[in-house]
């Protein structure tokens, strides 16, 4: 009989068996202590991910835009960062840190099908055990609750914005803008939401595929496209109109304004918590800060370089970790609050002043949805 796991798990075996294993023997990794079907998994996953962009997102980028682009050319490095990190640099961290990290403390623990952990959902309600599908949308609440609080520090504590800004300093944001991020801010989070995976008992396996969920609707929701979920669902789900108000540029007759929708999957927190934004038109997305958004002259790697100088410069002084919002001194990098600066000369520092690509304008004012 057809059952999904079964054919999941073959698939599994044969690019395991097949292709991942000698290629780490080649690497001389094979004697390290990951599991190769871990990458075979994250490999396939990817796979899947980027077919998903390509059929699906990338056509509504075409025939529904948000903004008009006179050519793509500025979405080159984040489409070549996706590609890098889905099919090189994540399964390989899954494979040498993540896993192994996950092992130590008990995961992927066939016996149990949770990670050990005393306060894991099943240990103090052993009613999920039966109900395995709501069991994973509870993992999926916790998962996301736990990242609309992190991706909220991430803006206000200056040495976290110097690595999450790389992700908001791109004048065109695309279906493949959302892996657009510093390799170090990536691992800081993936410790933390592994950490609450093994936490809260969720299985390795598992959390794989609320990785993938999560992917999924960041990918859509940063998706140049006009498209929303109507006015009920989008006070529950994140759509790529809520996402794109989150990148706007700072209006300085609004200082405040950009300083929204910091959900992943789900809006309703930013809801509960005063922070979610509705109604406003489609802004061009960017950052006012000259120094981060000197960001699109770089490529791959001179995007890491660049935001991870950023950090260092920020994370040894005392105005790294004072929270509030901040731009970086273009000598030092030290990061200055913006309550200190003229908000309208850095809202006049518009996408095109530092690339000379024109700055993209909005499709359409009327949204296609409230
Ligand atoms: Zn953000
Ligand atoms: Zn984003």
């Amino acid at each position: 009989m057809f059952s999904l796991p079964h054919v999941w798990s073959s698939l599994v075996d044969a690019v395991s068996t097949h292709a991942v294993a000698p290629a780490l023997d080649v690497l001389h990794l094979g004697k390290l202590s990951g599991d190769p079907r871990d990458i075979a998994a994250a490999l396939l996953i990817a796979a899947l991910q980027i077919a998903i962009i390509t059929c699906l997102f990338r056509p509504l980028e075409t025939f529904f835009p948000a903004e008009k682009w006179t050519d793509r050319k500025l979405t080159l490095p984040d489409r070549n960062y996706t590609l890098a990190m889905l099919l090189g640099i994540f399964p390989l961290f899954t494979y040498l840190i993540l896993m192994p990290f996950s092992n130590l403390f008990g995961g992927g623990d066939a016996s149990t099908a949770s990670t050990g952990s005393s306060l894991a959902l099943t240990t103090w309600m052993p009613w999920f055990d039966a109900h395995p599908y709501v069991l994973f949308g509870t993992y999926y609440v916790i998962y996301d609750f736990v990242y609309y609080w992190m991706h909220r520090t991430q803006h206000a504590i200056p040495w976290w914005w110097a690595l999450h800004s790389m992700h908001h300093s791109t004048h065109q944001m695309s279906c493949w803008t959302n892996d657009r991020g510093s390799l170090v801010d990536g691992f800081i989070q993936s410790m933390i939401l592994a950490v609450v995976g093994l936490v809260i008992g969720v299985d390795p396996d598992e959390f794989a595929w609320l990785m993938l969920i999560g992917e999924l609707v960041q990918n859509l929701s940063h998706t140049n496209t006009r498209l929303g979920f109507g006015r009920v669902f989008n006070h529950c789900f994140v759509d790529p109109k809520f996402h794109r108000l989150h990148h706007m540029l700072i209006d300085p007759d609004r200082p405040q304004l950009h300083n929204c929708n910091f959900g992943q999957v789900f809006s309703i927190w930013d809801v509960i918590f005063g922070t979610a934004l509705y109604g406003e038109p489609p802004r061009p997305t960017g950052v006012g800060d000259p120094v981060v958004d000197a960001d699109n002259r770089c490529g791959v790697i001179g995007l890491q370089w660049v935001s991870f100088k950023r950090f260092w410069a920020s994370v040894w002084c005392l105005a790294g970790w004072k929270p509030g919002e901040v731009a970086f001194d273009p000598v030092d990098l030290h990061p200055v609050p913006v309550s200190e600066l003229d908000v309208h000369a850095l809202a006049a520092h518009q996408p095109g002043a530092t690339t000379g690509h024109p700055a993209p304008t909005a499709a359409t004012d009327k949204p296609v949805t409230a």
